[in-house]
């Protein structure tokens, strides 16, 4: 792909964007003028004809790409049948067989799973507290800081990524108390004497926390997210998770797992939990499961789903058979082949980004795991000062270079392609990534 000097936005981006900023509501977060006309695989063209690379997938959504012949086919098929019957009322295949591909891979060891469809990562949020609470008939829970989990009331009461998401919306669900969630670049604790951060952390549960609430009465759930996402792409210390795993089984007190952004193949694994082996109780899904459709799931352990009454929870959209037929689509060709691709290519990509970091000093550090690849920005790698103006400078400087992308925390970048994306696409994309990073460094190094 060429890169041929334009100016962004073109005439009919501007004319939409005006039309927009008259009717949409001004609490979205756009950063840069894309306006989409259509998308094929790693590629998107905006309405003036331009032509883009998207490591962004709408947001870790469109694993399969943009409109997969596979997922497109099954959509139409659906569509040609029936669009909705709600599966809250009624029963249809699409959802059966949805639900029994999610148990197949559900993390769970040798419990049987069972399935609960919603809309959204939020919604699946909201069943997984609800569920904890009906289950265990306890009231609190520990959500970690910087965590992102959706922003209805009872979600956003569990994300703590941004004062903006939450000022101005007290009062929250009462009884989810906030604990640092550990990122190994910019420790909050001294770990001197454990194994590593993760555990630190995990002690600073049971040994401060845990002093003023009582956890085997008081503690319903654990929610985390084993890479944090919206947070900053951050990848805990090997000891985290499982140590995690120990503390919830001391008390009886659910693990509860946010793979909306992590899961369904990402990482180049069903689960990000998978990397180090934890069973969780619940697992919370959306985003990439069903392409773009919209689809969650909140996949729990049998013995515990299986408590709760008809009537504690529904939703009259659930499980719509055209989202669950994209989602069998999806989840067919992530299980014949894509995760693996996803493992592949991301080894592939971060050892490029290594290759960028040698020679960019504003990079402080490159992570993830798959195809869940953050790159941080410093002022200085010594002080590790978040360098967030030249971070905006390289996600606005890569759009105007062909290349889309989206920021995270503070001073990061994700890269998150679409799980079938090859080496000539990455190779493709990088060069315009260092581009973008190079100019970045002239205006704010
Ligand atoms: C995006 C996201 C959510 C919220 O999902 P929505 O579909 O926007 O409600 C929840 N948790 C994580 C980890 C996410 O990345």
């Amino acid at each position: 792909m060429t890169t041929v000097q334009r100016v962004l936005p073109g005439p009919r981006a501007q004319a939409l964007i005006a039309r927009d900023a008259a009717v949409i509501s001004p609490s979205y977060t756009r950063g840069y003028p894309l306006v989409m006309e259509r998308g094929q695989g790693a590629l998107v063209w905006d309405v003036d004809g331009n032509q883009f690379l998207d490591f962004t997938t709408g947001i870790a959504v469109t694993a399969t790409g943009h409109t997969h012949p596979a997922v497109v086919q099954a959509i139409k098929d659906q569509a040609e049948k029936f669009i909705h019957m709600s599966g809250t009322d009624f029963y249809y295949a699409p959802q059966i067989e949805m639900a029994e591909r999610l148990a197949s891979v559900a993390p769970f060891g040798d419990d049987e799973a069972m399935v609960f469809f919603c809309n959204s990562g939020a919604e699946a949020i909201e069943a997984a507290a609800k569920l904890a609470r009906y289950y265990t008939e306890r009231g609190r829970f520990i959500a970690f800081l910087r965590g992102f989990h959706g922003r209805t009331m009872g979600a956003l009461s569990f994300t703590a990524s941004k004062y903006i998401q939450r000022e101005d919306f007290f009062p929250l669900v009462p009884g989810i108390t906030h604990v640092p969630y550990p990122n190994p670049y910019r420790p909050l604790l001294n770990d001197a004497g454990f194994a590593d951060y993760g555990e630190r952390i995990v002690d600073y549960i049971e040994n401060e926390i845990f002093q003023t609430i009582v956890p085997a009465k008081e503690v319903a759930g654990i929610l985390v997210e084993p890479i944090q996402g919206e947070g900053g792409y951050v990848v805990p210390p090997d000891g985290f998770l499982p140590a995690l795993r120990r503390l919830c089984d001391k008390y009886d007190i659910l693990l509860i797992v946010d793979e909306v952004q992590s899961g369904m193949g990402r990482t180049g694994k069903w689960w990000a939990v998978d990397h180090w082996g934890v069973q969780p109780d619940i697992v919370c899904s959306a985003k990439g499961i069903a392409s773009g459709m919209p689809l969650g799931a909140m996949i729990a352990r049998k013995k515990i789903m299986r408590t709760w009454a008809p009537g504690a929870h529904a939703s009259t959209f659930g499980g719509n058979p055209v989202s669950c037929a994209a989602g069998i689509a999806t989840f067919d060709l992530l299980k014949n082949g894509l995760i693996e691709n996803a493992a592949k290519m991301g080894e592939y990509m971060m050892d490029k980004l290594r290759a960028i970091q040698d020679r960019h000093p504003s990079i402080g550090q490159v992570r993830g795991k798959g195809l869940m690849i953050g790159v941080e920005f410093v002022k200085d790698r010594e002080t590790r000062a978040y360098a967030q103006e030249l971070r905006n400078a390289v996600v606005d400087y890569a759009f105007t270079e062909s290349l889309l992308i989206l920021g995270c925390g503070t001073s990061t970048i994700r890269l998150i392609p679409p799980l079938n994306v090859d080496q000539a696409t990455i190779d493709e994309a990088l060069l315009l990534l260092e581009r973008a990073i190079a100019r970045a460094e002239e205006d704010y190094l």
